[in-house]
């Protein structure tokens, strides 16, 4: 096994999943929840596949009940039921909410239908988002642009806005940034700047919430191993995909099972004194901030 497959589980997964080879890992089958999150109520934006379906998983272990989003086609949600089967296989509970996550009426309706379903919402994971590869500014659209800007930051800015009012003192808001805030890839200029506002963003609603006890705080994961890797660099040159992630120092890439500790740890009570931060599980590349 080479240090590119090192984690991956070989069964086969439905849904997007499919197109990763090998499949990825969203849990350690060795990983022990230990009540963390027992009594909350999680909402996972794009839980259906890649980051959000380990951050789903782990919580659901950690006792969470977990609702999550996907987009309303086919593909996703088989995955969402994938993810669904697996918490309910384990005892616990989980509802699907397809939805385009684009304007603010839905993200105001996912809020509301999240309340009707369990009357609370104690953790928002932020974790949605999507990229489109462009080399020359020149030729990036004005609608790319405010697509990518759509979904990856003001999809945040809608649904905190609409969760905020009814969290308390101990909830939690998680926003998934990227390494890529800080590297700047040259072809992900838009992808980028969604991030470093993530970041931003993640650091002022801090400052603004957390003497209600709201702690906020973002990820930045480095190249891990989801659908969104093949979906975007696979169609510009599907032989990238080999060598994907064997830049970082740990020379390989990450799997989603990498990724959700990194969440339970700062939706639970352990991250007590950890808000307004940016964590960065990225094989050991080296950030500032
Ligand atoms: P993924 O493709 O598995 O997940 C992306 C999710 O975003 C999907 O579940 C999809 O439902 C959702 N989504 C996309 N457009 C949407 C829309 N318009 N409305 C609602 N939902 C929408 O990929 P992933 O890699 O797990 O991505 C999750 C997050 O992690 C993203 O924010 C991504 O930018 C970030 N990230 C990923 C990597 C990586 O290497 N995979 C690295 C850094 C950051």
């Amino acid at each position: 096994m080479n240090k590119f497959d090192i984690h991956a589980q070989q069964q086969e997964l439905p849904g997007s999943d499919e197109q990763l080879k090998p499949h990825a890992e969203f849990i350690h089958e060795s990983y022990l929840g230990s009540h963390k999150l027992q009594g909350k109520v999680a909402l996972i934006t794009g839980g259906d596949s890649g980051i959000g379906r380990s951050v789903a998983l782990h919580f659901a272990k950690e006792g969470a009940t977990v609702a999550i989003t996907c987009l309303d086609t086919e593909v996703e949600l088989k995955d969402a039921e994938w993810v669904k089967a697996w918490i309910e296989g384990t005892g616990g509970n989980c509802k699907i909410y397809p939805v385009d996550l684009r304007s603010s009426e839905a993200c105001k309706k996912l809020i509301q239908d999240v309340l009707f379903d369990f009357k609370k919402i104690n953790i928002l994971v932020n974790n949605a988002g999507t990229q489109f590869p462009n080399e020359d500014l020149a030729t990036l659209s004005d609608e790319q642009w405010l697509d990518t800007f759509a979904i990856n930051i003001h999809a945040i800015f809608y649904l905190t806005k609409a969760v905020l009012p009814q969290l308390s003192s101990g909830d939690t808001i998680i926003n998934t940034a990227s390494v890529n805030a800080y590297v700047g890839p040259k072809a992900l200029v838009d992808y980028s700047a969604t991030k470093g506002a993530i970041i931003s963003f993640t650091r002022a609603l801090s400052n603004q919430v957390v003497n209600r006890g709201i702690r906020v705080n973002a990820v930045a994961p480095g190249p891990v191993w989801t659908p969104l890797q093949p979906a975007t660099w696979g169609q510009v040159d599907p032989q990238s995909m080999e060598k994907f992630g064997s830049d970082t120092p740990i020379e390989r890439c990450g799997q989603p099972s990498e990724l959700g500790p990194a969440y339970v740890f700062l939706a639970s009570q352990d991250a007590s004194f950890i808000s307004g931060q940016t964590i960065h599980p990225n094989g050991g590349m080296m950030v500032g901030g």
